[in-house]
């Protein structure tokens, strides 16, 4: 029961759809509120990704699979803005150039200019690598299909070959599209001898439709992976990921950055010697342990109210101040090993690209 436009151009509501589905699934759910660029684009953004017919392949499509696909994999969420993401002015610099800009002028992005359709963000968790990838979608105005590596394989044991080779189909026929994989290591890790047939099957599979995106110059479809172990990646996976953007924790700019973007909207009496100690105690911080550490001050002026609670105006709830961030500091600490991270710079002078 499923209905593929083999050979009129894609619909706008996107071609591979399943006739079972509910009709507002069957739309294109291209990244929401911020579409058809940021800020930055909006002005040049030209109709350059005009979709091409999706071939039907003819094999194995299977209703249940695309239906997955349109309600799980592909990202519903309110999209992400690029202000929105504190710093790693480096990765969106090579972010705008690899898949932003190519969508917006494909005429430009031909021959040695073809952008790679595969890269990998590594980095400590926390740092920002799922933003990123969120706001290249709804910058490049693209599907964003957000697949975590449990998707793939526990929920649909067995079928995770077959997703793969559907996410493609779909991913095609909804392009730009933006394929990102969190925690690739954990399904892309390099070949063991007790590795099982599932897994060595969805790996290959993995690496052909990979590589039928590449050879297909028409088709907008980039591959996103995100780890924080991409010493245990795959070799033929990350020969094919070939930008390699390390997203380190936030250095002192950027947790500052990240603490007044955090605050933003929030009553709080932080002096720039205060925020300066603030950013200074909080090395090593991801951008999560900072989101983290902002929401357990922020209610520290909450738990002195008490029974209170229940009458107080919201506007006579006191600022935040610097003790409650120390006293923060206390319940929420850095959550990664000094040696990890070490491991992980060490891999990036060997294999990264900045
Ligand atoms: P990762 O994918 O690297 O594990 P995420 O992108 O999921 O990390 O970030 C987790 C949370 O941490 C985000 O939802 C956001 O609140 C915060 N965060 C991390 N890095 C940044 C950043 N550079 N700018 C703004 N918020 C950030």
């Amino acid at each position: 029961c499923l209905s593929f436009e083999s050979t009129s151009p894609k619909p706008q509501t996107g071609a591979i759809s399943s006739t079972v589905s509910n009709p507002r699934k069957m739309a294109v759910q291209k990244s929401s509120g911020h579409s058809r660029g940021g800020p930055l684009l909006r002005s040049q953004a030209n109709n350059a990704t005009t979709p091409r017919p999706v071939k039907e392949s003819g094999s194995g499509y299977d209703a249940k699979l695309v239906e997955m696909i349109n309600s799980v994999i592909i990202d519903q969420s309110p999209s992400v803005k690029w202000e929105d993401i504190a710093g790693l002015e480096m990765a969106k610099q090579a972010l705008l150039e690899m898949v932003i800009l190519p969508t917006k002028r494909r005429d430009l992005f031909t021959g040695l200019r073809r952008p790679a359709k595969g890269l990998l963000l590594f980095g400590p968790p926390g740092t920002g690598k799922t933003l990123l990838a969120k706001a290249v979608a709804s910058e490049s105005d693209a599907t964003f299909f957000n697949v975590s590596a449990s998707s793939l394989t526990s929920k649909w044991v067995g079928e995770g070959e077959k997703l793969v080779k559907t996410l493609f189909q779909v991913a095609i026929s909804r392009q730009p599209s933006v394929i990102f994989i969190d925690e690739i290591d954990s399904i892309m890790s390099t070949r063991t001898e007790n590795e099982n047939e599932a897994s060595r099957r969805l790996k290959s599979e993995f690496l052909v439709q990979f590589d039928g995106v590449t050879s297909s110059s028409g088709d907008l479809v980039t591959v996103i992976g995100a780890t924080n172990k991409p010493q245990e990646l795959d070799d033929a996976v990350l020969r094919r990921l070939v930008k390699r953007i390390y997203i380190p924790l936030p250095d002192t700019n950027a947790r500052r950055l990240l603490l007044k973007h955090k605050l933003k909207g929030h009553a709080f009496s932080l002096p720039d010697r205060d925020l300066e100690r603030l950013v200074a105690e909080t090395d090593g911080y991801s951008g999560s342990d900072l989101q983290a550490l902002c929401e357990e001050a922020a209610m520290m002026p909450i738990r002195e109210l008490g029974s209170n609670i229940l009458t107080v105006q919201a506007n006579q709830v006191r600022g935040l101040r610097y003790g409650d961030f120390q006293k923060a500091m206390t319940v929420i600490r850095p959550s990664l090993q000094k040696s990890k991270w070490e491991e992980l710079e060490k891999w990036n002078r060997e294999f990264g690209s900045n």
